[in-house]
C-alpha cells in the first residue's frame, strides 16, 4: 500500500510547459488532482516558442515568469532543455540536456527534480542508464498498457492511457470498481494543447468529476506513488 495506506493511486503527467497549462491545472485543482509537468527549461526563456498542433492549433510555451506558482501542489520534472530526441541526439549530449535540465529547474523551481518523460516518448537502453545513473525514480513513456499494475520496469514508467484515449471513461469505471490488494495506479499523461475544442474540455472536466473526491483513492504526483 502507498505511504497513506490507500492502495489505489491516480496521477496525471503533461508535458511541453504550454499556455494551455494555465487552465488545466485551474481544473486539476478544483477537483483536488495532481498532476506532474514535465518542463524544458530551455524553451522557458524570454524565446517565445510557438508551433502548430495538427496544422490548426497555435501552441505556445509558457515564459518562466508565468509558470513562477502556476504548478504548486503539483509536481515539476524535467523533459529536457531543448525537448531533444532521445533517438537522435548523441549519447553526450543527451546526458548533458538531461543533467542541465534537473540542475536549471532545480534553481528556477527550488525543488528537486526527481523524474522525467522522454521527450516524443521515444528511449533507447544507453538513456535508460543515464536516467539510473542521475537516480531518477522514473522516466515517463508514451506506450499505453491500459492497465492499473503498478509500474514493474522502474525506471521507465509506462502509463495507463491518453487523457483523451476513446476508453479513458471504461477505464474510469473499472478503476472505481477496482478492489485491489496490491498498489494500483490509473496513469494519465498527455499535453494540454490537445484540447482543441470547448467540448475536449467539458469532457475531461466529466471525467476530473467521476474519479475525485473517492475515500479510497490517493491523488497523488508521479514521485509520490514512490515515495
Ligand atoms: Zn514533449
Amino acid at each position: 500500500m502507498f505511504k497513506n495506506g490507500l492502495k489505489k493511486a491516480i496521477t496525471f503527467s503533461f508535458d511541453d510547459g504550454v499556455a494551455d497549462d494555465i487552465r488545466l491545472v485551474a481544473l486539476l485543482n478544483k477537483y483536488g488532482l495532481k498532476a506532474t509537468f514535465n518542463l524544458n527549461s530551455g524553451m522557458l526563456s524570454n524565446r517565445r516558442v510557438h508551433w502548430m498542433f495538427k496544422d490548426v492549433r497555435p501552441v505556445r510555451s509558457l515564459y518562466y515568469t508565468e509558470t513562477i506558482n502556476l504548478y504548486d501542489g503539483h509536481e515539476i520534472a524535467s523533459h529536457t532543455v531543448n525537448h531533444v530526441d532521445p533517438c537522435v541526439a548523441t549519447p553526450i549530449a543527451f546526458y548533458n540536456e538531461l543533467l542541465l535540465d534537473k540542475v536549471y529547474l532545480e534553481a528556477l523551481y527550488k525543488t528537486e527534480i526527481r523524474g522525467m518523460a522522454f521527450p516524443y516518448g521515444r528511449y533507447t537502453d544507453e538513456t535508460v542508464e543515464m536516467i539510473k545513473k542521475l537516480n531518477y525514480l522514473y522516466a515517463r513513456t508514451t506506450k499505453s498498457t491500459y492497465s492499473f499494475d503498478f509500474p514493474s520496469e522502474l525506471p521507465l514508467l509506462h502509463p495507463t492511457c491518453r487523457f483523451n484515449d476513446a476508453k479513458l471513461f471504461q477505464l474510469a469505471e473499472q478503476f472505481i470498481e477496482l478492489e485491489p490488494t496490491e498498489k494500483s495506479v490509473f496513469y494519465i499523461w498527455g499535453h494540454s494543447f490537445e484540447f482543441l475544442t470547448e467540448n475536449d474540455w467539458q469532457e475531461f472536466e466529466k471525467f476530473c468529476k467521476i474519479i475525485s473526491g473517492r475515500e479510497d483513492i490517493f491523488y497523488c504526483t508521479n514521485s509520490q506513488l514512490f515515495l
